[in-house]
């Protein structure tokens, strides 16, 4: 799954909410994988995008002074989801 910084959620408390979902179902062992997709600023007038602290956020470009826009961070999507095949359990001849 993919989790934008500017989406609102926190992807320990997700994973946390994950697993007290699925602890104690038939999807006990349901693995949930979170890719951290960071928001970027970039400077309309040199191009640039701007290396910032995580976290933290500039105004303005530290070239040339220009009021910096955000781009992307947005995401909260499912990238992908697989199932595993479980053996069955088969009962013994004896
Ligand atoms: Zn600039």
């Amino acid at each position: 799954m993919a989790v934008g910084e500017l989406a609102a959620v926190e992807p320990e408390l997700l994973a946390f909410a994950w697993e007290a979902v699925t602890a104690d179902g038939p999807d006990a062992g349901a693995r949930l994988d979170i890719e951290w997709h960071p928001a970027r600023q970039c400077c309309p007038s040199c191009g640039d995008v701007v290396e910032r602290q995580p976290g933290s956020w500039l105004r303005l470009c530290p070239d040339c002074e220009s009021p910096l826009q955000l781009d992307g961070g947005h995401d909260l999507d499912i990238l992908s989801f697989a199932f595993e095949a479980q053996a069955e359990c088969a009962e013994a001849d004896a």
